[in-house]
């Protein structure tokens, strides 16, 4: 068999995607290997091929239990002897493992980083046949990286103790330079091929909702969305018991997870959530990492994340299935301050000294500018995101809210004008809100005691609603002529661009909204519309799912470990009569046809 007939028979897909075709002739030849590449690129099959294709076992190390349950299964479904060897097993069950192993009995075992110092499983590399080593998580074992486990450095180790040295392949989402050379240094790939993917992720859509209520606009977004899938993020763990609470009084099936729940109820709330039984997480970023359920349709973010680094990883949890799905995230100038406030009870490591300690707090802040740049921009979203992690993008790609909102452009040089004589007349520092106040001429209370109401500026832009002067003021410190402070007061400071606004040797042009500050209400462009399916096609994909759903309860197995949403999209829109007409559908394979091909096969007749 060559590689696309192991790509058809057991994965049921009949294209490679960008850069696996690449990796996989590499290891194929014997080569070494590194594949950088983001979630949900299809990572998995580039060593999953090869080492199916190779003469003796692969050995595959990754650090996390859940991943490798769920990789395993899917294997194992699609017909491929596989097997993981980690804690989560008894000692009788890993010896069973370890002698059926020895038996040649599996092509692809998983294992821990920990395993690899237990001599019992060394004598058994020893004797067995290891054609390849792949890291998976590479970025595990650069100390540069937020997730660097010592256990890592093991593999070196084992790897040296080899009798004959097998391809070694690694990979990784973290596309830093010092991550990437990290790895190639450490775990001494020899000229290994290196393949770097665009980050960009086509089936996601982005948007970034500001002011109004979070709780409503949230709500009424995943009630709309109540046949899908999605993760809610918070920045506390008190968030995410509200957010929680309040999806379920609206009777909405929706589990939680933080590093507060005992490990018992975090696998449980997991596991509900990955079959599908309460198909909505509310979570903070302890969740997630090692998930790759394929049918996440939305990931929203309650409150902005730290860094773009958090929440492209965040978001990337959509759509890992290829299919449309849709990452809002929901900021409030609050969220700064949460934010800031958080990275100020951060603890450090013990070995780190003060200047160390002080090089990361000023990355995290800056950081956290850019973030907060994110959400206020009203250039494209996707080209934001791209130009950060350090790729060149299309000016639009009318698949974010910037790019699909409608803009008007306007001249707001002389309310900048107004704004930045405010600031400078009031001399004591005040935030975004205040200033704003006292420009509309606000007759609070809290105007008045400051005596704001006595400036000459006072009430000078009457005509403008605050809302719309802290968005100007927003803009102003993103183009860095206004500074906010880090503390949680943010007080507003000129720099030294508001020189040249005073004197009128500059001028500033903003884009807004033209639907006027959108709060909540549906996404204007659903996503979904994009997907071929007209009202019947989408009646039957719902059919599809419920058998999809049955079929995975009787099989105690998640629901898209039987088929990913993309594979029934694409079984309702070809309508397979027979048996060669379904294995024509993007993701059946021989063996997944073999178990569930006849049972769709006669859903698609009864209901067709
Ligand atoms: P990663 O590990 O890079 O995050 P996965 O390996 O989990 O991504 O793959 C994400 C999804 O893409 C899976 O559902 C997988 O079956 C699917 N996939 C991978 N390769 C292909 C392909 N060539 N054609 C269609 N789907 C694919």
């Amino acid at each position: 068999m060559d590689k696309y007939e192991v790509l058809k028979k057991y994965f049921g897909y009949s294209q490679f995607r960008p850069g696996q075709e690449e990796l996989i002739d590499a290891m194929l030849q014997g080569r070494d290997a590194l594949g950088i590449m983001p979630t949900g690129a299809g990572k998995s099959i580039c060593y999953q091929i090869p080492a199916l294709m190779l003469p003796g076992i692969t050995l595959v190390i990754s650090p996390l239990i859940s991943l490798m349950k769920d990789q395993v299964r899917a294997l194992n479904e699609a017909g491929v002897h596989a097997a993981y060897i980690n804690s989560y097993l008894t000692e009788t069950q890993i010896e069973k493992a370890m002698y059926l192993a020895g038996q040649g009995r599996y092509k692809i075992i998983y294992v821990a980083p920990e395993r690899l110092v237990s001599s019992l499983f060394m004598d058994f590399l020893a004797r067995a046949d290891i054609s390849m080593v792949t890291v998976d998580e590479a970025h595990c074992i650069s100390q540069w990286g937020q997730d660097f486990r010592p256990s890592y450095l093991n593999i070196v180790h084992m790897i040296a103790k080899l009798s004959v040295r097998p391809v070694v392949s690694a990979f990784t989402a973290t596309a830093t330079e010092e991550v990437k050379n990290d790895i190639l240094c450490v775990l001494g790939l020899k000229e290994p091929r290196v393949l770097v993917t665009g980050f960009d992720r086509e089936n996601l859509y982005f948007e970034v909702r500001t002011g109004g209520k979070k709780d409503q606009a949230l709500l009424a977004y995943v009630k709309e969305h109540n046949q899908d899938s999605g993760i809610i993020y918070c920045a506390t763990r008190k968030n995410v018991e509200a957010v929680c609470e309040l999806l379920q009084r609206e009777g909405i099936p929706a589990t939680r997870y933080h590093a507060g729940l005992t490990p018992e109820e975090r696998r449980v709330n997991q596991d509900q959530f990955i079959f599908d039984e309460k198909p909505v997480i509310v979570a903070t970023n302890a969740f997630g990492m090692g998930i790759d359920k394929s049918n996440v349709r939305y990931v929203l973010h309650y409150n902005m994340p730290q860094s773009m680094e958090n929440y492209y990883q965040e978001a990337g949890r959509a759509g890992r299935d290829g299919g449309r799905a849709e990452c809002i995230l929901f900021y409030s100038p609050q969220d700064v301050r949460v934010n800031q406030f958080l990275m100020e009870e951060k603890t450090f490591r013990e070995d780190m000294t003060e200047e160390e300690k002080e090089a990361v707090k000023e990355r995290d802040a800056f950081r956290l500018k850019k973030m907060t740049f994110y959400c206020t921009t009203k250039d494209c979203l996707r080209g934001y995101i791209l130009n950060y992690f350090g790729e060149k993008a299309r000016r639009r790609c009318e698949n974010c809210s910037n790019c699909l909102d409608e803009y008007v452009e306007e001249d707001v040089t002389r309310i900048c004008q107004d704004i930045v004589a405010c600031i400078r007349e009031a001399r004591r520092g005040y935030g975004a809100g205040t200033i704003a106040a006292a420009l509309h001429g606000s007759k609070s209370e809290k105007i008045r005691t400051y005596g704001l109401d006595r400036l000459a500026t006072y009430g000078c832009q009457e005509a403008v609603s605050e809302h719309r002067l802290k968005e100007i003021i927003g803009e102003l410190t993103a183009r860095e002529i206004l500074r906010s402070s880090d503390d949680k007061y943010a007080v507003l400071s000129l720099q030294e661009g508001a020189k040249e606004l005073l004197n009128g040797t500059a001028s500033v042009v903003m884009k807004f909204s033209k639907a006027p500050e959108k709060t909540s209400g549906p996404v204007k462009k659903q996503a979904r519309a994009a997907e071929e399916l007209d009202a019947r096609g989408w009646q039957l994909f719902h059919k599809l799912k419920e058998l999809r759903l049955r079929i995975a309860r009787q099989d105690k197995v998640p629901p898209y470990i039987v088929f990913t949403d993309k594979t029934l999209i694409d079984m309702c829109l070809k309508k397979p009569k027979n048996r060669t007409q379904m294995l024509e559908v993007s993701g059946v394979g021989e063996a997944k046809y073999q178990k569930y091909g006849e049972t769709f096969l006669e859903c698609l007749k009864k209901e067709g």
